[in-house]
């Protein structure tokens, strides 16, 4: 600003002739004239300030409409986008869970406009939105009926209000969780309006205390898979098979959260076990709960699956309508479903298993091939090596269980004894990128496990001043 204008209120220009400059039809192109006309008034409300400040902002046409042009990108720019994932946590709750097979995004694309999402074409007259899933969802878990909410919260808080408001749920002391966001069980049964009967201790719950529990205030027995923790030594957990037997002798349907609910037995991929809705329902379950962006890899909901009867209770809640899934989200959901139909294939196609079943070996390639343009990138003052780490599934699956993975380990050269400030630096750095990129801060260094990381020209192009050669 070596050429600044006179500043004085005076010399403002008025927006009449601010809009009649070049530069200003060229913004009005690019975002519209109400766009424009609001953010130069922004822009001249600030000089006048500044003036008023006795300062002396440049007031010239050029220098108004650059400021212009900068309000207009920042509130133009997208709030969500789209992120490079390099926690190392799979199924990273703040960063959108599953990422989606193109199959389910072409789906959403094609079902965006008018669908016939409660319509049955072949009778000609309305439909439930719970057709497009329900018999994949049977077929998948072996269940009687199927019905979709928003979230695996809300599938619970749902199932609960509907089959035990103004009554009690048995649940083990072990399970009385809390997930991330504050979904804690004590809580969501006191607004489903239901009253919690704690059984048991923290670590270990027995028959015996489910059995004495039981009255005819009880409307359920309940299990709550403990997704994101593990107890571990002196412990019982009573079976879910034993826990069936005894609701039903006492005519009590017999529920599991099971949280993560993945479709497949996950040892077929190398992977350690996580309990399926099938196997809870052959079990004896009568209800089961699970989430469809955890480990089934599809997009945010809650599915509830089991008995006919119940499942028609729940659909007949006022509140199923408050919670039900928009259209976009069920195409989402029946592509994926429809993956599964042809296992061979399902490690190829569905990313968050893609990611989850991936070669230590190839990972580790990955960090050597990107090691020295991200040094080159990064310059003198960080250093840059390739390090084993330990990936983690996330989102409360499978709690103890670490992948072996390959990070770049990013460690600022500082003269501070900690690097504190340096590594923040770095670490906004990443972050600030036009597809920001967000590791994991351990140690003093920047951590970017590389196990979801497959667009591996999309994050070299975005390193600018690289020659890549
Ligand atoms: C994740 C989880 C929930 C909540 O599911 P959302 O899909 O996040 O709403 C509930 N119960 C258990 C056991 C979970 O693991």
């Amino acid at each position: 600003m070596s050429q600044t204008a006179p500043s004085s209120a005076s010399a403002i220009p008025s927006v009449d002739r601010l809009l009649r400059v070049d530069a200003a039809s060229r913004l009005i192109n690019a975002y519209g004239r109400a766009a424009v006309l609001d953010s130069i008034r922004t822009v001249l409300a600030s000089l006048r300030r500044q003036v008023a400040d006795d300062d002396t902002p440049d007031t010239s046409e050029a220098a108004i409409l650059d400021r212009t042009a900068k309000v207009l990108a920042a509130l133009m720019a997208p709030s969500l986008k789209p992120v490079f994932n390099l926690t190392g946590t799979v199924l990273h709750t703040n960063l959108g869970r599953a990422p989606l097979p193109d199959e389910a995004i072409a789906a959403m694309t094609a079902a965006a406009g008018a669908s016939n999402v409660e319509y049955d074409l072949a009778k000609g007259r309305r439909g439930d939105r719970d057709d497009h899933l329900e018999s994949w969802i049977k077929r998948l878990t072996g269940a009687e009926a199927a019905t979709i909410v928003n979230n695996n919260a809300a599938a619970v808080l749902l199932l609960l209000n509907s089959l035990a408001r103004r009554k009690e749920v048995i649940v083990s002391r072990g399970e009385l969780i809390e997930i991330g966001g504050a979904f804690r069980i004590p809580d969501i049964m006191s607004r489903a309006g239901c009253r919690l009967r704690e059984v048991g201790t923290t670590n270990r719950t027995h028959p015996k205390d489910f059995a004495e529990a039981i009255s005819e205030r009880s409307a359920l027995l309940m299990k709550v898979h403990a997704s994101n923790y593990s107890i571990e030594g002196f412990t019982t957990a009573v079976p879910e098979k034993t826990l069936a037997a005894l609701a039903h002798k006492h005519d009590l349907p017999f529920v599991v959260d099971l949280g993560a609910g993945m479709l497949v037995n996950m040892e077929r991929f190398g992977l350690p076990h996580e309990p399926t809705p099938g196997e809870s329902i052959a079990d004896g379950a009568d209800l089961v709960t699970f989430s469809g962006d955890k480990l089934l890899g599809g997009p945010q909901c809650g599915i509830i699956v089991g008995r006919a009867d119940l499942i028609d209770r729940i659909k007949k809640n006022p509140m199923k309508r408050a919670m039900r899934v928009d259209k976009v989200t069920i195409a989402a959901l029946e592509a994926v479903l429809r993956l599964y139909a042809d296992p061979e294939r399902l490690v190829e196609r569905l990313p968050t298993l893609r990611l989850l079943a991936r070669d230590p070996s190839d990972i580790d390639a990955l960090a050597r091939r990107l090691q020295p343009f991200v040094a080159q990138w990064l310059g003198e003052g960080v250093d840059v090596k390739v390090a084993p780490c330990q990936s983690q599934i996330g989102s409360g699956s499978l709690p103890v269980n670490r992948l072996p993975s390959s990070a770049l380990m990013l460690k600022p050269f500082s003269k501070s004894k900690t690097g504190g400030a340096a590594l923040r630096r770095l670490v906004t750095t990443f972050r600030s990128l036009q597809t920001p990129v967000i590791g994991r801060v351990h140690d003093g260094t920047l951590l970017l496990d590389l196990r979801c990381l497959e667009d591996e020209a999309g994050f070299l192009a975005q390193l600018d001043g690289l020659n890549i050669s």
